[in-house]
């Protein structure tokens, strides 16, 4: 097995960056950085509806839709919000 490759080719700002933000959050590497980053994209990536359950969709960068219930969800404070649901079919 081939060791893995974590850094890509950053640029100079980019590292510089990392190291701003590893400062700034406390953390004890970039790597730790780019890990609590990866997290937090992965958190906003990963929606699940709070009404169904079911995964849900992005379809701008602060709302998705729910391919479960059609619901249309909302991201306020980091936290997936309901906006509005379809109305259930009798
Ligand atoms: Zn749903």
């Amino acid at each position: 097995m081939s060791e893995q490759k974590l850094w890509l080719n950053l640029s100079e700002e980019d590292v510089q960056t990392l190291a701003a933000l590893q400062a700034e959050m406390g953390l004890g590497g970039p790597d730790e950085v780019m890990h609590a980053l990866i997290r937090q994209a992965h958190t906003r990536a990963a929606i699940s509806c709070p009404a169904c359950g079911h995964s849900a969709h992005l379809t701008a960068e602060d709302s998705a839709r729910c391919d479960g219930c059609m619901s249309i969800l909302q991201l306020s404070d980091q936290i997936w919000t309901i906006v509005t649901t379809r109305p259930t079919t009798a």
